[in-house]
């Protein structure tokens, strides 16, 4: 390992003490501003620790074995900022793959001197739209919704479907304090992941923020695949929810009673079932598996984080019982975020288009 490596790792694990005292302190149900937070992996060096110079530019440099244990760590500490910072590390790995030289050499700049990146898709109403002008920029209009990062975010990375039907990715100057709109973002949970509606209406960028050529953003296994991301932040909170159910029976002597080692056991057995799927897929997305298959996997390892976290939500609240959902108990939040932050886009299409593709796989995912 080189030294800047080894620095950049110590740097993420004292963030993350600063940011699991700073997570505790917040949890009396009001936690809003993740600024604190933030600040902290950006004195860290975290930011710009999946980026590996190369020229003026960069290349993303984040193997899973260091990248997985982050973003679990991150996903336990605080859910909200375990989501802004796996946007940030997908936006790196996309202008790494698709960027012109340019565009890597802005990128590492702003990154390196700060600046939190996002990946900004679901539409809005109406939705994100470009139109060509005379003089050869794209006049923006419409919105997206359920950014992330809102105000914290500074540079986006935002698709757009075009008339043909293919996939454009820009990358966008989004630090415009006018343009965001928080009132969308009422959600029980993941208050702090500053998520709300960016509106682009009258807005210019060159033609040249075009990332790649259209339908780049769909090659696998970084489309879907980079769903493992999320994955791994979610299951960081399915396994703090676990320790806490531990912990709690244990301080209320409750927990060598069989129904609730039962509750225990199950929650575990999730949540290693869960960890184990994350882990395969982010080997195999990252680590060369050919490329369908890795997305496929990945898509199955979300819907079964998916599953595990619902599960592990309901254990721990039968089993904790009322003191559960006091606004201040140390699981009230994770619960919260995690309830929330599951919900992800078409979980029914996802277990249906990738049962089908794997089915006619089988030999290779059980050999
Ligand atoms: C904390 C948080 C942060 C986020 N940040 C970002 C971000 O930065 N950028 C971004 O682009 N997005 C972001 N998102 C949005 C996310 O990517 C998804 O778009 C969103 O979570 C979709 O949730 P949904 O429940 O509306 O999904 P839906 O797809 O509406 O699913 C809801 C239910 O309807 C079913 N369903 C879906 N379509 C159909 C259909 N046609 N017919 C019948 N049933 C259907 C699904 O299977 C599911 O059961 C964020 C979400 C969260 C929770």
């Amino acid at each position: 390992m080189d030294e800047l490596a080894g620095d950049m790792i110590d740097g993420v694990w004292r963030a993350l003490g600063e940011i699991e005292e700073l997570a505790a302190a917040r949890a009396d149900g009001h936690e809003a501003d993740p600024t604190d937070e933030l600040d902290a992996l950006r004195r860290h060096g975290c930011l710009s620790a999946p980026l590996r110079p190369d020229g003026a530019g960069f290349v993303y440099h984040y193997p899973a074995r260091r990248a997985l244990p982050v973003f679990v760590a991150l996903g336990g500490a605080d859910l909200s900022l375990g989501r802004l910072f796996e946007g940030h590390a997908n936006a790196l790995q996309l202008v790494s793959l698709f960027g012109h030289a340019e565009q890597k050499a802005i990128v590492r700049a702003r990154v390196e001197a700060g600046a939190l990146m996002g990946v900004w898709g679901a539409d809005g109403r109406p939705p994100f739209a470009a139109h060509p002008t005379e003089d050869g920029t794209l006049r923006l209009a419409g919105s997206k919704r359920y950014a992330s990062g809102l105000g914290a975010v500074s540079l986006a990375l935002v698709p757009l479907t075009d008339a043909e039907g293919r996939l454009c990715l820009f990358l966008i100057d989004v630090d415009e304090p006018d343009r965001l709109d928080f009132s969308s973002w009422h959600m029980r949970g993941m208050r702090a992941s500053r998520s709300g509606t960016f509106r682009f209406d009258g807005m210019e960028i060159p033609a040249g923020a075009a990332l790649g050529a259209p339908d780049d953003y769909r090659r696998e296994p970084f489309f879907m695949g980079g769903i493992w991301r999320c994955a791994a932040v979610q299951l960081g909170a399915i396994e703090r929810i676990v320790r806490g159910l531990v912990e709690g029976l244990r301080e209320t002597g409750r927990l060598d009673h069989p129904l609730q080692s039962a509750r225990v056991g199950e929650a575990i057995l999730a949540a290693r079932d869960a960890r184990l799927q994350v882990e395969a897929a982010a080997r195999a997305v990252e680590g060369g598996e050919e490329a369908e298959l890795a997305a496929s996997l990945a898509v199955f390892a979300r819907l079964r984080v998916e599953s595990a976290g619902l599960a592990v939500i309901a254990l721990a609240e039968r089993g904790l019982g009322l003191s559960a959902f006091a606004e201040d108990h140390p699981l009230a939040r994770p619960i919260r975020d995690l309830s929330t932050y599951l919900r992800q886009a078409n979980p029914d299409a996802a277990l249906l288009d990738h049962a089908r593709r794997l089915s006619a796989r089988l030999p290779e995912i059980f050999r």
